[in-house]
């Protein structure tokens, strides 16, 4: 079937599903406090889709009418021969696909940031929440500071666009945000804050302790820079200002304060073929048994299709009766964040 012929995948809010969110792997090389336990329990490897299969999955999406893919985890770039996957993605650039981008923690980015670039990459998003290589430590357990330097470094010098996500915690880098901003002016990089969201147990962390509104962000951000509103969009739910001082854009992704769903473009694929409509709800579609009931994938369309039938009106975060409501049980190396 050609591509024109193929009806778009619209849900029942008449939104269209063009955004394919993949988790490639729950495995990550950092534990971070307010993401994953220390001492996770991983899956065991049959239970995750092949390279092949995740290739066969995301190649039927972008069928489908999907233009922009993010791979993500777990750490993506852990993942055993993604380099061959993100090479069959970029097969799709021109040909239905308008962009292949990941979320990374930029640990490996130094070792792979060449052959992304040559797979039709161009931006990446690196998660980074604070520049002091104590505190790191302390948000990371496990990660490097300098590791994720170098593989900025690296990014940027193979031509890659890169953007900072930050998330805003209470009491652990809100002392940062000026000093996030500057870094990221000096360097050209866009800057986005993300509230923290209620997925998954952690150990004794508290999530209305870390919570830190963007508002308050902004505010604070407001006494010494010059923010004004914008209406750039990446086809992601971040709402841009542009600051005249660094030039650079700052986003905030406010799924607390401000619930972006009725825009919501996207659904989220985890590493063993679970098809998630919603990050924050818990309805799911098991696309694995589907792909490897048949090589046919007529069977797969209409499976996604049917999953998107079911797609939610939004997620029910909410922090503002002073409790966590809305919580999903998943950690968000799961989903993919
Ligand atoms: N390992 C990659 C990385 O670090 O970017 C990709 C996966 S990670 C789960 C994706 C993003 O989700 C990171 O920016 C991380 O900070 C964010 N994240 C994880 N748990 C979160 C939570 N509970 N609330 C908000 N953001 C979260």
């Amino acid at each position: 079937m050609d591509a024109v012929a193929t009806p778009p995948l619209i849900d029942p809010f008449m939104r269209a599903i063009t955004y394919l969110r993949v988790s490639v792997t729950d495995r990550c090389d950092f534990r971070c406090v307010y993401c994953m336990a220390e001492h996770m329990t991983f899956l065991p490897k049959r239970d995750l889709l092949t390279l092949e299969e995740l290739d066969r999955l995301c190649s039927t999406f972008v069928r489908l009418g999907v233009r922009k893919l993010r791979i993500t985890g777990g750490e993506p770039l852990v993942r055993k021969n993604i380099m061959w996957f993100f090479e069959r993605m970029g097969r799709h650039l021109g040909q239905g696909l308008d962009e292949l981008t990941l979320t990374t923690n930029g640990s490996q980015l130094a070792r792979f940031a060449g052959q992304l670039r040559d797979c039709g990459v161009r931006r990446v998003n690196v998660s980074l929440d604070t520049l002091d290589e104590d505190r790191f430590k302390a948000i990371t357990r496990w990660g490097r500071l300098a590791d994720v330097l170098h593989g900025i470094d690296a990014a940027q010098a193979a031509g890659l666009a890169v953007k900072i996500n930050t998330v805003a915690l209470k009491g652990t880098n809100d002392t940062e945000a000026h000093r996030l901003v500057e870094w990221c002016g000096e360097r050209g990089m866009d800057l986005t804050f993300i509230e923290v969201m209620p997925m998954g147990e952690l150990d004794g962390e508290d999530r209305l302790d870390q919570f830190w509104s963007l508002g308050d962000v902004r505010r604070e951000l407001e006494t010494r820079w010059t923010l004004t509103d914008t209406d750039y969009r990446t086809g992601g739910p971040a709402r841009y200002v542009r600051v005249a001082e660094t030039g650079q854009r700052i986003g905030f992704i406010t799924p607390l304060t401000h619930n972006f769903c009725e825009s919501c473009n996207r659904v989220r694929l985890t590493c063993t073929g679970q098809l998630y409509m919603c990050l924050g709800q818990d309805d799911d579609a098991d696309l694995r048994a589907v792909l490897r009931a048949s090589e046919d994938d007529a069977l797969l369309e209409t499976a996604i299709r049917e999953a998107i039938t079911r797609k939610p009106r939004g997620h029910d975060f909410d922090y503002s009766r002073q409790k966590v409501e809305g919580q999903v049980a998943r950690h968000m190396s799961v989903t993919g964040g």
